[in-house]
């Protein structure tokens, strides 16, 4: 063939590459499953493929042999990795040896590790502010530079964080040094977090209702960044004025169905103040934990319409034996909420929340950050935070989780060969330290 008709062939087909297939030009294959990507209205079955940690293509029929290595993922759902917007890591302003007489406070580090969230799908984590401006360059060098899973932070108002016995001190909410802490991490830190302030004592001339309030807001104006919510009302501090007056568009309030909150009237109905909050951007958050969900306004409020606009945790240590990803996302699927808006509100939803819009998709080009879920049908039972319980016959359960093209997690092997089959690498006994590994492949898995 003349190089001119050559050179034809090739602008004509798109890539050069097309002429010679037998070069697998993908690092990764995931073969056959049920692609839900909301970002881009991806609905279907579809083929993904990876390549130098990036996606490289989602296509209705990629050739098996374009891919280095290839994953049967058929009857499995393929999402983009999920996004929990609400967890804790490191610990705090929690002293390291916090049992010791002369710790200011003796209550144990809120955190536990980043990479636990692997385990359902999840690829990045919003530590939701376990430390603040003073305790937060420990919480990155000890917790976030080496997580596998992406980290990323809301800054607490309190300088010295959560556990560390000074969240009720007005002094530490230095909303300048907050909005200076965010402006010096602008590639992790991406919003500012107010949480457990005065829920019971009386009020007195140090501790007014709105403070801790008031400050996290000014840090979030000063520093352009939307501010998560942990909140008490009482009657000095209505949830109506913190939702309907106080909170600003973009800003978050997290475990919205927690016990305290009028979601529902005494009537059944669900409280207007939420449709009212929402037509002015607020933004509304499940962080279920261990005292913030309760069927008794979840069901009632997702009946009539409402459903959070990000599915998250709270996962810390008192509660990381019962919560998942996985089972928060399950309990909306048994309340009825339909898989692809599931999926909406743990992908792109949160995405956009944390204004990280190249995260919590599928596009080509960005990274390969991805989970295969397998939607379960039996027998299960759902919890929540008032020790009642939903039976359901459904669950979603993660099957395998990629960070950046490494496959991070896959307890069942969907990536793996059968052992009897492994190559022979596989079956030798290394007897010295500069052995090649006994392993069946060298695909990238930590
Ligand atoms: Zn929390």
């Amino acid at each position: 063939m003349p190089r001119a008709i050559i050179a034809i062939v090739v602008i004509a087909l798109g890539s050069p590459l097309t002429l010679f297939p037998q070069a697998p030009h993908y690092d990764l294959l995931l073969k056959g499953g049920h692609v839900i990507d909301p970002a881009n209205q991806i609905d279907e079955v579809r083929d993904v493929a990876v390549f130098q940690g990036k996606i490289a293509a989602v296509e209705k029929n990629i050739p098996l042999d374009q891919a280095a290595k290839v994953v049967d993922v058929s009857k499995l759902y393929v999402t983009p990795g999920l996004i929990d917007i609400h967890f804790h890591v490191g610990h705090g302003g929690a002293p390291l040896n916090w049992f010791a007489p002369d710790a200011r406070a003796h209550t144990a580090p809120l955190g536990i590790p980043a990479d636990l969230a692997l385990q359902s799908g999840v690829t990045t984590i919003v530590d939701a502010g376990t430390s603040g401006a003073e305790t937060f360059l420990q919480e990155k060098e000890e917790v976030i530079d080496h997580a596998r899973v992406r980290v990323l932070a809301f800054l607490n108002i309190v300088a010295n964080g959560m556990n560390g016995g000074l969240e009720q001190s007005l002094d530490q909410m230095d909303s300048k040094l907050c909005a200076d802490t965010i402006k010096k991490y602008p590639d992790v830190i991406v919003g500012v977090k107010t949480a457990h302030y005065w829920t019971r004592e009386s009020w007195d001339a140090e501790h007014v209702p709105w403070a801790a309030v008031d400050r996290a807001i000014e840090c979030g104006t000063i520093a352009n960044v939307p501010v998560m919510f942990d909140f008490w009302p009482r009657p000095e501090r209505t949830y109506a004025d913190l939702i309907l007056k106080k909170m600003r568009p973009g800003d978050i309030h997290t475990h919205v169905f927690a016990q305290q909150f009028p979601v529902i009237l005494p009537e059944g109905k669900i409280n207007p103040i939420l449709a009212e909050a929402r037509a002015r951007g607020v933004i509304f958050d499940v962080g279920h934990g261990s005292g913030s969900f309760w069927f008794r306004n979840a069901v009632p409020a997702q009946k009539q319409g409402f459903v959070p606009d990000s599915i998250s945790t709270d996962l810390h240590m008192g509660n990381y034996t019962v919560v998942s990803m996985n089972s928060v996302m399950s309990k909306f699927l048994a309340m009825g909420v339909a898989l692809d808006d599931i999926i909406r509100r743990s992908t792109v939803n949160p995405a956009h929340e944390i204004h990280r819009a190249e995260l919590g998709t599928l596009s080509v080009g960005k990274d390969a950050d991805i989970a295969v879920l397998e939607l379960m049908k039996g027998h299960f039972g759902y919890i929540d935070c008032g020790v009642a319980k939903m039976d359901a016959d459904v669950r979603l359960t993660a099957r395998m989780t990629i960070r950046a093209g490494r496959i991070l997690y896959d307890p069942s092997g969907l990536s793996m060969v059968q052992w009897e089959k492994a190559r022979p690498q596989y079956f030798t006994t290394p007897d010295h330290g500069d052995s090649l590994p006994a392993r069946a492949d060298d695909f990238p898995r930590d």
